[in-house]
Formats: C-alpha cells, sequence, structure tokens
C-alpha cells in the first residue's frame, strides 16, 4: 500500500470571527487548481465564517452566504470557489454531486461538514476542524485543528509560515 505525503496537524487558535477569515484568507493564499478543503465543527463553530475569508483571500468580491438550503454556490475569484454545504446530505447522496466534474480547470472545492465524505475522497485535502470553546474561554475563542493531507502536506512549511499569528504554542491550554 502506498502511503500519501503526511504532515503534523497544526493548531491555531483565533478570538474572533474577523480574525478566523483572516487565518482563511492567508490559507487561501496557498491554494492552486483542484485543491479541495474540508470544513468540520459543530453549528456556528465558524465553517462559513472561514469560507467567507477564504474566498477574499482568492479576490471574490462578491458576499458569500451560506450555502445551507441551497447546497452549491459558487464564485469567481483567483480561482472559482465551489462552496458547498453538505449537511443534509447522506453519504451515498455524495457521489451524485459531481466533484470531479467541479474541479475541471481552476477551481477549488470547500465543503462544510466535509468530514463525513474524506473517506470517499483522494488522498489531496486540507482538513479544517474548528471547535467551539469549553470552560473559561471566551465565546468568540475558536480553536481550529488544520490537517494537510498529500499535496496540502507538501506545502506544510508554507502552511506554518501563513497561520504562523494563530498558532498555539506546545503546553498551551487547549480551549
Ligand atoms: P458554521 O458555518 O460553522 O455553522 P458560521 O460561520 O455560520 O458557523 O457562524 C459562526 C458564528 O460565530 C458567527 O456568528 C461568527 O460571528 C461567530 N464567531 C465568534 N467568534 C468566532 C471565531 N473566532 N471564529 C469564527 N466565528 C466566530
Ligand atoms: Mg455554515
Amino acid at each position: 500500500m502506498s502511503v500519501g505525503i503526511v504532515a503534523a496537524v497544526i493548531v491555531v487558535r483565533t478570538s474572533s470571527a474577523r480574525a478566523t477569515a483572516q487565518l482563511a484568507a492567508a490559507i487561501a493564499e496557498l491554494a492552486r487548481p483542484t485543491d479541495v478543503v474540508l470544513l468540520s465543527g459543530d453549528l456556528g463553530a465558524g465553517k462559513t465564517t472561514f469560507t467567507q475569508g477564504f474566498g477574499r483571500g482568492l479576490g471574490v468580491t462578491e458576499q458569500i452566504t451560506s450555502p445551507t438550503f441551497t447546497l452549491l454556490r459558487s464564485y469567481e475569484g483567483r480561482l472559482t470557489l465551489h462552496h458547498l454545504d453538505i449537511y443534509r446530505l447522506t453519504l451515498d447522496e455524495v457521489p451524485d454531486l459531481g466533484l470531479n466534474e467541479m474541479l475541471d480547470g481552476d477551481a477549488v472545492i470547500l465543503i462544510e461538514w466535509g468530514d463525513t465524505i474524506a473517506p470517499l475522497l483522494g488522498a489531496d485535502r486540507l482538513e479544517v476542524r474548528l471547535r467551539l470553546p469549553s470552560g473559561d474561554f471566551g465565546d468568540d475563542d475558536r480553536e481550529i485543528e488544520i490537517e494537510p493531507v498529500g499535496r496540502w502536506a507538501a506545502r506544510d512549511r508554507a502552511l506554518r509560515a501563513a497561520v504562523a499569528p494563530w498558532l498555539v504554542e506546545e503546553g498551551e491550554q487547549p480551549c
């Protein structure tokens, strides 16, 4: 069995929606055609907020709104951004989405609740897991795990540099 490139999970923390959007915009600078980003986290964790920042980083000027009831919205920037929210889908409906067709040309896909379909995807993806705070942390704090897989793992150093302002130091309290 071939094992893809692996890289350590990167843990960051933001203290506002604006910061999460800035973090996402910084990551978007590294995006290349046919990239896939999977966003997971409870309702209100910040998946759509992340997507809005990512879009801004790609130069999308149109307002990015939640695709919860539309499944898919697409935006034009440096790359085309396909934004999906598959909360209401079951796994067997996913192949019908036509993800591969969507990735034709200069497009990237961001999928909210994307962790459910990770097993169906290829070896290349950026997994972003957003966590709402518990205990003593403020309502606006989010701990965000960023796991680069495959081609994203090959960009590990650039990724770490991009998110450096929000990195959680080793030994710091988890959210
Ligand atoms: P999701 O798409 O995961 O359901 P949204 O992005 O729609 O979540 O909503 C996140 C909500 O939390 C927004 O109202 C946003 O303003 C708020 N928020 C507060 N702090 C943060 C933060 N650090 N990161 C992201 N969103 C935050
Ligand atoms: Mg959302």
